[in-house]
């Protein structure tokens, strides 16, 4: 199947999804939006509430720190591709239940492989856990590991950023790095995660150091 096709399908099948818990409460559900040939990919929460209301990612307030962010390294919405780990909003935005990921990642996991993406940037602590499960959001964040050959890189999510003043500028740092990340993609690290439960994060996530 052509990749455009299959992102159509999964579209289509998170419509109507009614496998796990999450489908009860939502209006709409969220299932990403971008070119199928996007180079980079970014990988949010979960919709909130404008998002339910528009069936669109990322179109509230942290939608809009988003775009700056994208501008701010010369790039549009409409040249990536953003989704969500979970496709439905959690009720009064609470966080997404392992279980309720587990059964979602189907959806993402044909996207990411429809899209092939140069670089997955997820955006908060549930999707970075997806590849990096037991890294540290303040140890990893801007640097690019691969995780099974696939370059990842986790930044703190937008909204955190508009909640919390300091994060803002590491947001807008780690946002700058990208392109320059992009360009060295084979040389960065493999993530190990076999390492990754003897509390030595900093050693585990071997880091880049780029300057
Ligand atoms: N926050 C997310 O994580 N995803 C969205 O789509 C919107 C806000
Ligand atoms: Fe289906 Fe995902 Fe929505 Fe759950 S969150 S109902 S798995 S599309």
């Amino acid at each position: 199947m052509k990749p455009n096709e299959e992102l159509g399908k999964v579209a289509q099948e998170v419509g109507v999804c009614t496998k796990c818990d999450l489908h009860y409460s939502r209006k709409r559900a969220v299932p990403g939006e971008g070119p199928a040939n996007a180079d980079i990919m970014f990988i949010g929460e979960g919709p909130g509430f404008h998002e339910n209301e528009q069936g669109r990612p990322f179109v509230g307030a942290a939608g809009r720190f988003l775009d700056e962010l994208l501008e701010s390294i010369q790039m549009k919405r409409s040249d990536v591709f953003i989704t969500n780990i979970v496709k439905c909003r959690p009720p009064g935005n609470r966080d997404p239940q392992p279980e309720e990921i587990e059964t979602c990642d189907q959806y993402l996991n044909r996207q990411i492989q429809a899209i092939n993406p140069k670089v997955i940037v997820t955006l908060g602590r549930f999707s970075m856990g997806r590849f990096m499960p037991n890294a540290k959001i303040s140890d990893v964040h801007g640097q690019a590991m691969k995780v099974k050959g696939r370059l990842v890189v986790a930044m703190y999510h937008p909204a955190a950023a508009l909640h919390q003043r300091s994060l803002k500028s590491t947001v807008e740092a780690d946002f700058a790095s990208l392109p320059e990340l992009i360009a060295r993609a084979e040389q960065m690290p493999e993530y190990q995660e076999e390492n990754s439960d003897d509390n030595s994060d900093k050693d585990n996530a071997t880091q880049l150091s780029m300057f």
